[in-house]
């Protein structure tokens, strides 16, 4: 065994000289976080991909200063056997499939050297796992990390917020204080190499003291091989030493039966529960999926504060929730005008999650009451149950390089589309249009790159719309 992985059998462990190799740039920003960190420790690091140079630009930028330095360097286009075989240490990204199966990785492990990733380094370095709270599911997890952390927050506690849900924590990890709450996504890849024995022998497992289920469907096929595994990834959360389980309604019996079996204290948030939370914090975010999010979120913080009846403690705690605007892209409540709510879904680049926003109002006020602007990036989707929708909504405005397409597919299902073009002349014509008590969502259905540089500079603008024309209330 390496030195470093006989110092990650126990304390204190040091990267000074190491020679680490970093698995797995990505394009969300984790490969060149855990990077940049491992030089700052006083690694030497090698950072290997499979995809070449020209396509990972936008990745390497933010390490332009330690590449040129020679701190970092590159193997790009590829990965070689002996890079894996020759180091102190492996980092792999999470999002490499089967790893189990992966020939570098394979190697690596049978040379002896440890492979650990960017949140087992977290975890290893946190003050305790006493106060963290892990979030896992096959969906949700994201909204109820964020809407746990938002009412903690506003419990007045200092709160950090990392795993899946994008960034990396390792930077901040020195200023967690044992007082502090860490609230962690985990995905099942995550969880997987956080499982005992994953990435050198005798591992330790890594559980959360208080571990959050939204719910378990098949899901990652790819990466797990089978269903089996995936869940069992997912069970991690609970297997070593998770203190309180907190189980959404969607949970079935015998899972949470299993999850009963490891875990001495549990909760799970049932139909009445979830019901009392939707009535009590009247949220902002569209949904019926929202409402349950909100009950599972409510159960953990419950479970956080140790409460004796955590469906009283849970259900008070739901008034927190009111002024949550959602996770930024992602069907967030930006502000209201002169009564008319606006919606950022910036990130739907598909049909399929237009759609499912749309839906997300059938109910409460009713798609009549929905402006719709939608179109972009042409991907060659097809676009026309986007169309199909235009008589059902108060109006369709078309923006981008799919604008026509989409106006003709609402023509030919007799709707009556505005073709604006560009956002900022879909906004000022529904301003003219719009009632109060109408929703305006920007669902676009497509990729931005016609107009925009990234979808979050098109969901900034208009948010930045929404704040120009005077919001009542802007979202956080
Ligand atoms: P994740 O982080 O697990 O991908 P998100 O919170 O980002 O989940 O939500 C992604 C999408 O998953 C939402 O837009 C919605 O369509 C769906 N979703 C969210 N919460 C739930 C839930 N509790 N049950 C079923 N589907 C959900």
């Amino acid at each position: 065994m390496s030195t470093i992985a006989a110092q990650h059998v126990g304390a204190p462990r040091t990267f000074e000289g190491a020679r680490v190799v970093v698995m797995g740039l990505g394009n969300f920003g984790g490969g060149a976080g855990v990077a940049r960190w491992l030089a700052q420790q006083g690694a030497s690091v090698l950072l290997t991909d499979v995809q070449p140079e020209e396509a990972l630009r936008a990745s390497l930028a933010p390490l332009a200063d330690y590449l040129a330095q020679g701190r970092i360097t590159t193997a790009l286009g590829g990965h070689n056997v002996a890079d894996f075989t020759t180091c102190d240490m492996v980092v792999a990204n999470p999002a490499v499939p089967k790893p189990w199966d992966n020939r570098y990785l394979r190697a690596a492990r049978a040379a002896g050297i440890p492979i650990t990733t960017e949140i087992r380094l977290v975890t290893e370095r946190l003050p305790s796992r006493e106060r963290v709270i892990g979030i896992t599911g096959s969906a949700g997890k994201s909204t109820t990390t964020a809407m746990i952390s938002h009412m903690l927050a506003r419990l007045g506690e200092r709160v950090h917020t990392g795993g899946n849900i994008g960034g990396s924590l390792l930077n901040a990890v020195s200023d967690v204080s044992p007082a502090d709450w860490v609230v962690l996504e985990l995905s099942s890849a995550m969880l997987h190499w956080l499982g005992e024995g994953a990435g050198w022998e005798g591992a330790p497992g890594w559980s959360p003291a208080i571990g959050v289920l939204t719910n378990l469907s098949p899901n990652h096929g790819d990466w797990h091989g089978t269903h089996e595994h995936y869940s069992e990834s997912k069970i991690n959360l609970f297997r070593y030493g998770c203190a309180r389980a907190v189980l959404g309604p969607a949970v079935e019996a015998s899972l949470a039966e299993r999850v009963r079996g490891m875990v001495n204290w549990t909760a799970a948030a049932d139909e009445a529960f979830t019901h009392e939370v939707g009535t009590r914090a009247a949220l902002r975010i569209p949904g019926a999926h929202n409402i349950v999010n909100a009950a599972t979120a409510c159960l953990a913080v419950a479970a956080a504060s140790q409460a004796e009846n955590p469906r009283a403690a849970g259900a008070a705690l739901a008034p927190l929730l009111a002024d949550f605007a959602g996770l930024p892209h992602r069907l967030e409540c930006v502000g209201r005008v002169r009564g008319v709510t606006y919606y950022n879904d910036s990130k739907s680049t598909t049909p399929e999650s237009c759609l499912l926003a749309a839906r997300a109002f059938a109910g409460t006020p009713g798609l009549e009451k929905v402006h719709l602007i939608a179109g972009g990036y042409d991907k060659k989707s097809d676009l026309s149950p986007v169309g199909a929708l235009a008589p059902l909504l108060a109006g369709l405005y078309t923006i981008g390089a799919t604008g026509a397409d989409i106006a003709r597919a609402a023509r030919g299902a007799g709707g009556e589309p505005h073709e604006c073009e560009t956002l900022a002349r879909a906004l000022a014509c529904i301003a003219d249009r719009a009632a109060p008590g109408d929703v305006v969502l920007l669902s676009p259905a497509c990729a931005s790159w016609d107009q925009f540089t990234n979808y979050e500079q098109r969901g900034a603008a208009l948010r930045d719309w929404v704040r120009a024309a005077g919001a009542e209330e802007a979202g956080s």
